[in-house]
């Protein structure tokens, strides 16, 4: 097959074969992040019913795997080709059997109607960069579903369908439901309860609610389809099986933890009595350094619109820098943020790598304190020195040249968005959302728009409605404009930030200097690609010591962890934000078109 015709093949649809195979791949990837519930009881069960509904279904030639993962969050999902998996959280959560059978009803309605085929379709047209899906292109090589359905599953793209979709696969599954023999007000039974769950054990429901539309809107669509259906007269509501598989779940054991993740804001005990009063006023050494200009001139092409959420006391989630008030104690920021007349500049920290194929820039919001805790339980207390960071990968352009039909030349541009939710990373695809294969990342001329939320600062893509959910009384719009404006007149909803490099502050917290770092680590011994003489990739082995991971903070608070100090993915402290092309392509497995060599690395003091 040439290449153009493996490629207009890619465009125009997988095979049910291919479908099948990637499906096999992908519920393999699944299986080994997720734990698999192996109790013969609960799993038959939950076998014996899907494949009931399958009989029933408008495409029951393939076979359907049924599995249920072992964790209390309520959630459900389809992978192509007929792999669909339940949470155990779902199955405590239903009050009958035809709630679950809704549930498993609207996951083969996504198979039924091929939606994960769609999704890939979907990324195809959205002309992922080079090395992150450029593969699915190219011709068959072995093992390249494998890599494929990798990359997939790494991205959460069946893990987020469409709105549409979404309606598509309840229409199906509510009718599913009813060939089969059950009640399909199950499905809306159960949509009702996730709503009210949204008040009450939010973290269950969490996953759900950002994969799937509104329940309450979901419910009344079903309902109104259910009308359509006839008699609703003898059609199954319980089993004395499901109740079976209930008891059988609570005599388990619970859940396995989950990982337990290095967490970005996992801070450190509070400092103990007797720390150092008053460090000396003392900061990071601000001379320039080789590659400013031309990083600051890069990261300002993609500095993100951040929608900043403001919570009903806002002066904790201006981001600013560490002296906004003038000084470079770190103790005294969270009572000089309380004090009146705060209007702190708007600034945002930024770092810039270079790969022989791609830009990696981190920008950091700084906010005084984290009160996310103090809204939840009063008695908590607030973390201090709150930074958060995302990282906006961009795939350089082509050198001029001789493209040729395997190298298209290409053009500058935002390849993908990682932030990092939970302790954990995930990664978002530019405007995917307005093709609907992701969770929305939308971006606006090249530029990723972003939301923080109010009180814990957390950073994702910016979805509309995000005011709202996340409890924010305000939003204000910050935008980059070479100027740090001040925050703080409730009147104005735009701020334009300036960037400020965050190679100062690495320098110094790797003086780890306990004055200025109430927790100052080992982080070993850092190893990069770099470029040598002739472009050759050469090991570059930087030996790290000790280096300060948390700013000091008022003792009666948390003080947080700075993004060295992180390991979301449970590696080494610092693996992401430092070596973040060699972490991408060993955690999305990508391919040898992304370079894991740097060119440039300031804060390992590698310059191009
Ligand atoms: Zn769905």
């Amino acid at each position: 097959m040439t290449g153009l015709d493996a490629r207009a093949q890619g465009l125009f649809g997988l095979t049910e074969d291919q479908e099948i195979e990637l499906g096999q791949e992908a519920s393999a990837q699944v299986e080994q992040k997720e734990p698999v519930l192996s109790d013969p009881v609960v799993t038959d069960y939950v076998d014996r019913l899907g494949q009931s509904l399958v009989k029933k279904c408008g495409r029951n030639q393939i076979a359907y795997h049924f599995k249920v993962i072992d964790t209390a969050d309520i959630n459900a999902f389809a992978l192509p080709g007929g792999y669909i998996y339940v949470n155990r959280g779902l199955l405590e959560a239903a009050s009958n059997e035809s709630e679950l059978a809704g549930v498993l009803g609207h996951e083969i309605g996504h198979v039924v109607a091929r939606h994960s085929v769609e999704q890939i379709k979907k990324l195809q047209i959205a002309g992922l960069g080079a090395g992150i899906l450029g593969a699915i292109l190219g011709n068959g090589r072995a093992g390249q579903i494998g890599n494929i359905a990798t990359q997939l599953v790494a991205t959460g793209v069946f893990l987020k369908y469409s709105r549409e979709a979404e309606r598509e696969a309840d229409r199906l599954g509510a009718r599913n439901v009813y060939d089969a023999g059950w009640d399909p007000r199950g499905m809306v039974t159960f949509f009702d309860k996730l709503a009210a769950m949204r008040q009450g054990e939010t973290s269950k429901v969490e996953t759900f609610f950002s994969s799937h539309p509104d329940p309450q809107e979901r419910a009344q669509n079903v309902d109104d389809l259910i009308a359509s259906f006839g008699s609703l007269r003898g059609l199954r509501i319980d089993t004395r099986d499901f109740h079976s598989m209930q008891q059988r779940l609570a005599s388990l054991p619970p859940p396995p933890a989950k990982v337990a993740a290095g967490q970005p804001d996992s801070g450190t005990a509070p400092a103990p009595p007797g720390a150092p009063a008053a460090p000396a006023d003392r900061g990071p050494d601000q001379s320039g350094y080789r590659g400013q200009d031309e990083d600051q001139r890069i990261a300002a092409r993609y500095a993100p619109v951040f929608h900043v959420g403001l919570a009903s006391d806002p002066r904790f989630d201006y981001p600013t820098s560490l002296d906004f008030d003038g000084d470079w104690r770190t103790e005294n920021n969270a009572a000089n943020a309380s004090a009146s007349g705060f209007r702190p500049p708007a600034h945002v920290y930024y770092w810039l790598a270079e790969t022989e194929t791609n830009y990696f820039i981190f920008y950091g919001l700084y906010f005084p304190v984290d009160d996310e805790a103090v809204a939840a339980d009063r008695r908590a207390r607030a973390r201090d020195n709150d930074f958060e960071v995302c990282l906006v990968v961009v795939e350089k352009g082509s050198q001029a040249g001789s493209p040729t039909s395997e190298n298209i030349s290409r053009q500058e541009r935002l390849a993908l968005i990682e932030t990092v939710q939970d302790g954990r990373l995930e990664a978002f695809l530019p405007n995917a959302g307005l093709l609907g294969a992701f969770r929305p990342a939308p971006v606006e001329e090249g530029r990723a728009i972003l939301f923080v939320a109010p009180r814990g600062h957390r950073v994702t893509p910016y979805e509309s409605g995000m005011e709202r959910s996340s409890g924010a009384r305000d939003v204000l719009l910050y935008r980059y404009g070479g100027r740090a404006e001040e925050t703080g007149s409730y009147r104005r909803d735009e701020v334009g930030y300036d960037l400020l490099p965050l190679q100062p502050l690495w320098s110094w917290a790797r003086q780890a200097d306990e004055a200025h770092f109430s927790d100052v680590v080992d982080l070993g011994r850092v190893e990069v690609a770099v470029a040598g003489l002739r472009q050759r990739s050469q090991v570059r082995s930087v030996t790290l010591g000790r280096v300060g991971v948390s700013l000091r903070s008022d003792p009666r608070f948390q003080a947080s962890r700075l993004p060295w100090g992180w390991s979301p993915e449970g590696g080494p402290p610092g693996e992401w934000f430092l070596d973040p092309a060699g972490d991408l392509s060993d955690r999305l497995r990508l391919g040898e078109e992304f370079s894991r060599t740097y060119l440039h690395h300031p804060l390992l003091e590698v310059f191009r």
